[in-house]
């Protein structure tokens, strides 16, 4: 029997996969089942044997406690955003307006009556071990108990595209509950966003399968339902990439981009139509915090005009450059990857303040390749 085939089945139940071995996609009908009576023959702890003093554990314990399918993490990595929004929807918590990592622990760890200070987050948006003991003490306080959440959900090769339809138009006539709102990816359709496990869930109803109960589709970047979702066309955004005139939020966004890379597709580029302004300075463009964190990372820390390195770092580690639209957004420029560049401050204000700004913007479009410079010029 093919290792990875056994991952796969593993993976769909929520367990950790075999090291070495990945998941493959198409597993054959006939094997799928008899893995399945195999494994559930295991008890939990020899699948997925858990150190109960690493934040690892602590994940663990708590998707027991909120009674969710275990979240998996490498071993030194941060607990990923579906993690928090899994919690966050389990405890039956709405979306807020800022959807960051550090924002849903916060909004978590508070509505648990527990404190939420500087040891709960380091500088970057990271959310400690602290602040995830304090969620598990939280949850043990409120009465819960352990429990072992099983998928029960059998995806199929594909979902056609009309079902999916037909579960949009169900969600647009009843809303999507029992299934809960998203606090980090959406399907936009017509500009209307849907909760990606509530599309799914509804699709395979249309498809003949069983009621599937909220909390038992694992939504996310790589996961089962994600991928179905965009094989028919309707792969699902992440908020962080919706434009917004709040500095704050963007910050902790492209904070989170940065930490997160999960959260953000590598062939991402940002719109090409023009930023829509802000409602509430009137000289302020909505900016795109995935075009900011996409910037970041193509420039490696360095400057893309004088080409010498980031003169600093960040409180999280990364070198600092600042993000600029080479066709200032004022005079129509594009928030996208082809009209902005990581400069240096120096080089920054050269380019907005100095008497050289045109020559500075054609030296930019000669030396950066993915720039594209404007047709209809000013
Ligand atoms: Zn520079
Ligand atoms: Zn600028």
């Amino acid at each position: 029997m093919r290792m990875c085939n056994i991952s796969t089945v593993l993976n769909d139940a929520g367990n950790k996969y075999i090291n070495g071995y990945k998941p493959r996609q198409n597993v054959g009908a006939n094997v799928y089942p008899m893995i399945e009576a195999a494994i559930k023959r295991f008890e939990p702890s020899q699948i997925s044997p858990v150190d109960k003093s690493t934040k690892e554990g602590l994940m663990h314990r708590i998707c027991k406690l909120c009674g969710i399918l275990p979240h998996d993490v490498r071993k030194g990595s941060t607990a990923p955003m579906s993690f928090f929004e899994d919690v966050a929807n389990s405890l039956g918590l709405s979306p807020l307006g800022e959807e960051t990592k550090h924002g849903l622990a916060k909004h978590i760890v508070k509505s648990l009556d527990q404190k939420w200070d500087k040891s709960c987050y380091s500088d970057g948006g990271t959310v400690t071990q602290i602040a995830l003991e304090r969620i598990e003490k939280g949850l043990r306080l409120s009465g819960r108990q352990e429990t072992n959440k099983k998928q029960s959900v059998h995806f199929p090769t594909e979902i056609p595209f009309d079902k999916i339809q037909l579960s949009i138009d169900r969600i647009d006539r009843d809303g999507p509950a029992p299934h809960k709102a998203s606090h980090t990816y959406d399907v936009v359709v017509n500009d209307r966003s849907y909760p990606p496990p509530a599309v799914v869930a509804f699709a395979l109803e249309e498809m003949g399968h069983q009621i599937v109960s909220p909390g038992t589709i694992r939504a996310g970047k790589g996961t089962r339902a994600f991928k179905l979702l965009a094989d028919a066309g309707f792969e699902p955004v992440s908020k962080h990439t919706v434009p917004t005139d709040d500095d704050e939020i963007l910050e902790n966004r492209v904070n989170d981009l940065l930490l997160n890379s999960d959260l953000l597709d590598e062939a991402f580029t940002g719109s090409d139509t023009p930023p829509d302004k802000s409602e509430k300075t009137a000289s302020s463009y909505k900016r795109n915090a995935g075009v900011i964190a996409t910037i970041l990372r193509l420039a490696g820390g360095t400057c893309e005009l004088c080409l010498a390195a980031a003169p600093f770092r960040r409180p999280d580690g990364h070198l600092y450059l600042e993000v600029h639209h080479v066709q200032f957004l004022a005079e129509g420029g594009l928030d996208n990857t082809k009209n902005a560049v990581a400069l240096c401050p120096n080089c920054h204000c050269r380019c907005h303040y100095s008497e050289e700004t045109q020559p500075l913007a054609d030296r930019l479009y000669r030396q950066v390749n993915r720039l594209k410079k404007p047709s209809s010029g000013f």
